[in-house]
């Protein structure tokens, strides 16, 4: 199998967010599409190790924030590579409240969706909830959503392991590439795969374009995950 072949397959990228027992959980998916138009609903897949999974089964409910473009790696780090078992994702995020009681993240949102889950397939790792909606809002009609392959070839990070679309870089052939090509200036984050490039540098994160990796301070973090810097092997 050609595993390359799958990034071909075109996402976008959302906050799927619940609450269940008074705790408000969400992660970032890139699977959530429009499944029929009468009733309008919608479907999503989560990996069954995600909490928010167990979550959503308890609640019956989840919300869907669609992400624009310049979404902050802050919210992605937050909700994409951090467990609500460790941190209250929602501590310093942007939201809101619905109908059903569900939190919707409404930072760096373009649109939302309120959903009622309406059938469970179990697939395997992954249960796949087709759900109806309840209430929407269109709140940034100009703003560009962020995709899958703007995230993953512009910010140069890769899908978090419970990602239904995630590959092991051990079956692309194009990590061997960046190795040979690049040896002693990259560096890879081991937690999220996001990969330092000296010449970019991190200006959100304060480090100036051209900055070596061994010259960028001990405090510094990934700007996609949080992970610290020695979370990173030198390519
Ligand atoms: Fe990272």
């Amino acid at each position: 199998m050609d595993y390359k072949a799958f990034f071909k397959l075109s996402y976008g990228l959302y906050i799927i967010s619940t609450e269940s027992k008074g705790i408000k959980n969400g992660y970032v998916a890139n699977t959530a599409f429009q499944v029929t138009a009468q009733p309008a609903q919608v479907a999503i897949s989560c990996n069954k190790n995600n909490l928010t999974c167990g979550m959503m089964e308890e609640s019956g409910f989840f919300s869907i924030s669609v992400l624009k473009q310049e979404a902050s790696q802050k919210l992605l780090g937050a909700f994409g590579y951090q467990s609500g078992k460790d941190i209250n994702k929602f501590e310093h995020v942007a939201y809101t409240t619905g109908k059903t009681g569900v939190p919707i993240v409404t930072e760096d949102a373009v649109a939302w969706f309120e959903c009622k889950i309406v059938t469970r397939v179990d697939a395997g790792t992954h249960v796949l909830f087709i759900a109806e909606v309840v209430e929407n809002q269109l709140t940034e009609p100009m703003a560009v959503p962020l995709t899958y392959a703007y995230y993953h070839e512009v910010k140069k990070a890769f899908a978090p392991k419970n990602a239904p679309t995630y590959v092991d870089e051990a079956l692309l052939d194009t990590h061997q590439e960046e190795a040979s090509g690049a040896k002693g200036l990259k560096a890879k984050c081991l937690a999220c795969a996001h990969i330092y490039i000296p010449e970019e540098g991190d200006p959100e994160g304060g480090i100036a374009a051209g900055t070596p990796f061994a010259d960028i301070p001990d405090d510094w973090v990934c700007p996609v995950c949080g992970a610290t810097k020695d979370m990173f092997i030198v390519l």
